[in-house]
């Protein structure tokens, strides 16, 4: 089986959680820039996390077998805050990279008027980039803020096939479908979407303009619901071709139309003996 996790925060992760991936049949993750929880208080800051996320992370992504690409915003939370905005004015030129393959993630936090400029900001830069968008939803109040942001795309003009609305549930996958956006679940351990109510919303609206992702971060999460929920489809009688175009060709479909998503089958092994090094410095420890 082949996994695709369109979105998680490796960046947060440990090694272990490589090695368990890729044993879980993970060979390429998308991580979105997002707030780390302790507050940022300069512009600067989110610079030096950029480059991380375009030069340390996708070097140790791939000592584990697995391709990293990442997507790059002024997340929503610190859109709010008067020390972060001058990132957006800075965007330009990271989203002009390489293993740049979407703006995001943007979207809403509490839905003030900070996160409207934001949002209709980014979005834009979507467009000037040709670039798909990569959407948050609000965790509280997720239909009225579903909606709201549904309307805000569509006022962008940017195309809905390049947009993905993300942490759906139950209640806001009709509408997303139904405006021509990709729907994105998040799969948590606890809280919110698990992976039994995610295959009852694959048997409901099939498999088309779907993605599903771990979203695992530092907080309680779990890097491998995206191999749990493909087993979990396997249980419900989908066939494996549903869980490969679920898994594997939906995140590659959407995240392609960057043109940028150049997979490198050569890369598909883990590298436990690699003497390579980023700007000098290496996963090994102690010289071996
Ligand atoms: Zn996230």
């Amino acid at each position: 089986m082949r996994i695709f996790d369109p979105h998680i925060h490796m960046s947060s992760r440990t090694t272990d959680d490589y090695e368990a991936m890729y044993a879980a049949g993970v060979r390429a993750v998308v991580e979105p820039a997002f707030w780390q929880g302790q507050p940022r208080t300069s512009p600067e800051s989110f610079y030096d996390y950029f480059d991380a996320l375009l030069g340390w992370e996708p070097y140790r992504a791939a000592q584990f077998g697995i391709q990293h690409f990442c997507t790059i915003a002024l997340n929503p939370k610190e859109a709010n805050d008067p020390r972060c905005t001058p990132v957006l004015d800075e965007l330009d030129r990271y989203l002009a990279k390489d293993r740049v393959v979407a703006v995001g993630e943007i979207g809403y936090d509490s839905m003030t008027p900070e996160e409207d400029e934001a949002l209709a900001r980014q979005l834009q830069l979507a467009l000037d980039h040709g670039l798909p968008a990569l959407v948050h939803t609000p965790h509280r109040d997720k239909a009225a803020g579903t909606k709201r942001t549904l309307d805000v795309v569509r006022a962008s003009g940017i195309d809905p096939a390049l947009v993905v609305l993300d942490h759906l549930n139950e209640l806001t996958a009709g509408m997303v479908l139904d405006s021509g956006c990709w729907a994105g679940f998040s799969i948590y351990p606890r809280t919110k979407m698990s992976e039994d109510r995610m295959v009852g919303i694959l048997k409901d609206v099939g498999t088309e303009r779907i993605l599903v992702n771990s979203a695992a971060d530092w907080g309680r999460s779990d890097p491998l619901k995206t191999r749990r929920t493909a087993d979990a489809m396997a249980a419900a009688g989908f066939t494996e071709q549903d869980v490969d175009q679920v898994m594997w060709r939906n995140p590659v479909a959407f995240y392609g139309q960057s043109g940028r998503l150049e997979l490198d089958s050569t890369l598909d092994e883990p590298k436990p003996d690699d003497r390579s090094s980023f700007e000098g410095n290496s996963i090994r420890r102690g010289g071996a």
